[in-house]
């Protein structure tokens, strides 16, 4: 059956054409995204019916091909999130951060651990690669830069590199960033990755108290003295200098925990937002934005309020000296902070040579102080190694026999450009640095021999003894007496004619053992004299529980005794004491005759003092020295000196 083009198909065409469409309609369906279905067909005719099955075939081979396709993804998201769980896991078991650059893109993806890291809000952040540099620290910037670079160009085999980083809340973060470069089949770089721990606890502060630490100083130093407009500062640091005895007799532990408790009360007293800061050496640092003294009164003496309290420690009290030193940048004053930290070093240097307790604030006075005790280390240092120590020698004359009862050894140095220099210039340095014990040394080499030379021996006779100064470093010093002992066996003479002279203040900071060191010395034949006796804190217990053959009164209780009568009594008091304990006297700083007239009334036998001899090398003593003539014992009248 044949139409005509263009006219309605009619009969069984028709019939055809309706069923293809009723096919391509529901196949429509499918187009949708809708596979389960059966094409369904009416029709008798076989080639319907036949495309119709095929159809339906197709769609059976999608809906299974779907069915596997999802069960695959199902699996992979259930591996995918085990494995989101397990890093994530390890991520936070780090605490770390997670970061990614996309290098063509330009921007860095931090995820949302890392923004909490910063103090920020806990979400996925993206932003440029310049931006995320601009929050680290100025001074860090160029070598993070460097070392990402590096990387990028296959210098490096990863980033490895620590920074620190602004939070939201202002404060310095200490960060490890570990990246690595992920890069296609030429060798060019698509991504880099990596992460970011925060490192605060280990860099910033200081495991023993759990304060930040001298990294931390450094950094609000800086920040401090950058700020602009920039108020003024003052750099307050204290030291505790006897935290051992916490430690003393007590497990360690506790001692740790009385210290840091100590050191949380001393936070407290603080105003809440100046940062307390524990450096090396038991020393605490804070930055005070103000410059008046008046109000760093009221900032510190709370706190040096709190630190003259005992610590209890299991029933026990301890308490802690402490010394303080203050460096002040007033508003206007351009200044390093290296400076800054050095003139806070020394203003606490400079506390600790003086009482405890003390607060030094720095000034050009300090700094002069500084420079003569570099120089007089200078000086102390060339001395030594050009066997530069000499001896000089001033009698101690007992004016009764009108003899010689001993030669008090002094130390000069011989400096190139200075001269013969006296102790006052160095012996103060000396101790501190410890360089006192082998100039100590030299000086022993020359004076014992003293003892056995013919000149001497002829003009003083063979008793005569040698005293020899110590200082407080040397006390303490447990092979004192071995060397003494050394050095006597050594040249040949007898323990018995050395006399050694310790200060008041050597015995002080540990008297038991101080006076444990002086019977030792005892029982070997050595003689003791406590030196300088009324000059500083005297205490009359040490007059009586030290192991003492002598004591030696010092001058400033002598200067101008004989025109003050008030200053009379007390010396006339002094010597009568140590007297009655039944202590060799001698008295020093003697200047005139009017002074021997007194001491001699009051019974006094033994003077040291310029006005019978200046200290003098041994050959000038033996040729200049005069011996006195004997005087008669106490009672006797001025005339009787006359010869
Ligand atoms: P010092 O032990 O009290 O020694 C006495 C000091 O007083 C000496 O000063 C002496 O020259 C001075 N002097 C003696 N008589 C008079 C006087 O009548 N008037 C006045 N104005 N001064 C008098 P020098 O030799 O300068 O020694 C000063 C200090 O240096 C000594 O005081 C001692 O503390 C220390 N020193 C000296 N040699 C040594 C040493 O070998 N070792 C140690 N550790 N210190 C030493
Ligand atoms: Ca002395
Ligand atoms: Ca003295």
């Amino acid at each position: 059956m044949s139409r005509a083009p263009g006219s309605p198909p009619v009969g069984r065409d028709a019939h055809l054409v309706a069923q293809i469409d009723a096919i391509g309609n529901q196949l429509c369906q499918a187009v949708d995204g809708t596979f389960d279905f059966y094409v369904h067909t009416d029709s008798d005719e076989i080639a319907i019916q036949k495309l119709a099955q095929l159809n339906n075939f197709t769609l059976d081979a999608v809906r299974r091909t779907i069915g596997e396709l999802e069960q695959a993804r199902r699996e992979l998201e259930v591996r995918v999130e085990e494995r989101t769980q397990r890093l994530n896991l390890i991520l936070s078991a780090t605490n770390d951060g997670v970061w990614e650059w996309e290098i063509d893109a330009g921007h860095v993806t931090l995820s949302p651990r890392w923004a909490r890291m910063l103090g920020q809000e806990s979400a996925e952040i993206r932003q440029s690669f310049e931006m995320w540099l601009g929050l680290i620290h100025p001074a860090d910037r160029s070598t993070v830069e460097h070392a990402f670079y590096r990387h990028l160009d296959g210098l490096s085999d990863a980033v490895d590199i620590e920074y620190r980083v602004r939070n939201a809340r202002g404060a310095w973060r200490m960060m490890l960033c570990r990246g690595l470069c992920q890069r296609d089949e030429r060798g060019r770089a698509l991504r880099m990755a990596g992460t970011l721990s925060d490192t605060t606890e280990q860099r910033l502060s200081d495991p023993l108290t759990g304060l930040p630490n001298g990294a931390y100083l450094d950094l609000l130093m800086q920040e401090k003295l950058g700020g602009l407009p920039r108020p003024p500062l003052s750099l307050v640091k204290f030291q505790l200098l006897n935290v051992a005895q916490l430690f003393d007799g007590v497990a360690v532990e506790r001692a740790i925990a009385a210290l840091r408790k100590r050191v949380q009360a001393l936070r407290q007293r603080l105003p809440a937002r100046v940062a307390l800061m524990a450096l090396p050496e038991h020393t605490f640092a804070m930055v005070l934005e103000l410059d008046a003294v008046a109000e760093l009164d009221r900032v510190l003496e709370p706190v040096e309020a709190l630190l003259a309290e005992p610590v209890e420690i299991e029933g026990r009290l301890v308490w802690l000296s402490h010394v303080s030193g203050v460096a002040i940048v007033s508003l206007h004053e351009a200044i390093s902070a290296d400076e800054w930290r050095r003139q806070a070093r020394l203003a606490l240097a400079s506390a600790r040579q003086s009482d405890i307790g003390t607060r030094c604030y720095y000034s050009e006075s300090l700094r002069q102080w500084e420079r003569h005790q570099g120089r007089a280390e200078q000086m102390i240092r060339g001395a030594l190694a050009n066997r530069g120590v000499c001896c000089f020698l001033q009698p101690i004359v007992d004016i009764v026999a009108g003899t010689a009862r001993g030669f008090e050894a002094l130390m000069r140095l011989e400096d190139p450009v200075e001269g013969l220099v006296n102790p006052g210039a160095f012996v103060e340095v000396a101790e501190r640095t410890g360089l006192i014990a082998p100039l100590w040394e030299m000086l022993m080499d020359q004076a014992l021999p003293v003892l056995k030379d013919p000149g001497m021996r002829e003009r003083f006779g063979e008793t005569f003894l040698i005293s020899i100064n110590l200082s407080p470093r040397q006390l303490m010093d447990s092979r004192l007496l071995e060397l003494m002992l050394a050095a006597c066996a050594r040249h040949g003479v007898a323990q018995s004619r050395l006399q050694v002279e310790v200060t008041e203040s050597a015995v002080l900071s540990d008297p038991a053992r101080a006076s444990r060191m002086l019977e030792r010395m005892r029982e070997a034949g050595i003689q003791v004299a406590m030196d300088d006796f009324g000059s500083g804190y005297s205490s009359l217990a040490q007059l009586t529980s030290l192991p003492l053959d002598t004591v030696k009164i010092d001058r400033s209780l002598v200067l101008d005794v004989s025109t003050l009568p008030r200053k009379q009594h007390v010396l006339a008091a002094v010597v009568a004491l140590c007297q009655r304990l039944e202590h060799g006297v001698v008295v020093e700083g003697v200047e005139d005759w009017e002074t021997v007239r007194l001491l001699r009334q009051w019974g006094v036998r033994e003077i040291q003092g310029f006005f019978y001899a200046r200290p003098m090398p041994m050959a000038q003593l033996i040729k200049q020295f005069e011996l006195p003539l004997p005087l008669a014992a106490a009672g006797a009248s001025a005339n009787d000196a006359a010869g």
